[in-house]
């Protein structure tokens, strides 16, 4: 089974959001599960937590069909003491109401460590991470790959193995793989798709796979920036993007697409349904 579909708005009510998903054909989606632009929104009602989990069984959502992304607030690589602790709240609040959703898997950036040794941003970004495994325990962490602008961290398999070993609770965390991203960060997903996940499932196995980002890019190879683009209008292609959503390991996990023409997602849809 695939799962593919768009990062929908939670606009007026976060259980809307299955029925935005459900009206594009979209067999998975991505959403946040707040107001991501600001530190602290109202908790998450039952009636509303309710409401949401109806939704996704009428319209026939399995929870992993569905990959809820944190707040771009939260910097877990932060060496900054008060933003590291707003972050780590906001990131604990998240992680509840994505198992609140009846969800299993929160997206998350590593962040950007600001200033001193990427190693210590490492470390403080998977001590981030552990902590929110241990204090949800239903809950997995994705951590996405980054294009690695500055100092943002996980723009290379390296450093998200450098990640993955510093936490402890690694039985639940893994990896989104964001297409924009790996082409922005060097990885040439246009002209060797094939090989750049080849070399990601020898260093960390199918299973770390926890989701997709399927996104054509503005922005050139190694640009070290992140420019998303609709399928077919950027610098990857269509083809290269099709055949990703068409192997065997990318069955069975959310495959999202963060492209900026919500009037082209349906058909995006259903071109890498039928890849
Ligand atoms: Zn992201
Ligand atoms: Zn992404």
């Amino acid at each position: 089974m695939r799962f593919i579909g768009p990062h929908v708005s939670i606009k007026d009510s976060i259980a809307l959001a299955v029925g935005r998903a459900a009206a594009l054909s979209a067999t998975g989606f991505a959403l946040f599960t707040k107001n991501q632009r600001v530190w602290s929104a109202p908790p998450l009602k039952a009636e509303e937590a309710a409401a949401f989990r109806k939704a996704m069984d009428s319209n026939g959502y399995a929870s992993r069909a569905v990959l809820p992304h944190a707040g771009y607030l939260i910097n877990p690589a932060t060496p900054d003491e008060d933003l590291r602790r707003k972050s780590l709240s906001l990131f604990l609040d998240e992680a509840g109401r994505t198992a609140d959703l009846g969800l299993d898997t929160l997206n998350i950036h590593p962040g950007a460590y600001r200033e001193g040794s990427m190693e210590d941003g490492v470390k403080r970004a998977a001590a981030m991470i552990d902590e929110v495994l241990a204090a949800i325990p239903g809950i997995r962490i994705a951590i996405e790959n980054t294009s690695g602008a500055g100092t943002i961290l996980g723009s290379s398999f390296e450093e998200l193995d450098m990640l993955l070993s510093e936490i402890r609770h690694s039985s639940r965390a893994g990896f989104t793989l964001d297409t924009a991203h790996l082409y922005g960060a060097g990885y040439d997903v246009k002209g060797d798709p094939d090989g750049v996940l080849d070399s990601f499932f020898s260093r960390f196995g199918k299973d770390r796979l926890f989701g997709m980002h399927l996104n054509d890019s503005k922005v050139p190879l190694a640009s070290r920036k992140d420019r998303h683009e609709s399928l077919g209008h950027g610098l990857i292609g269509y083809e290269p993007i099709a055949q990703i959503a068409g192997r065997e390991e990318t069955q069975g996990i959310p495959l999202i697409l963060e492209t900026p023409d919500e009037s082209l997602w349906k058909d995006e849809i259903r071109m890498l349904m039928e890849a």
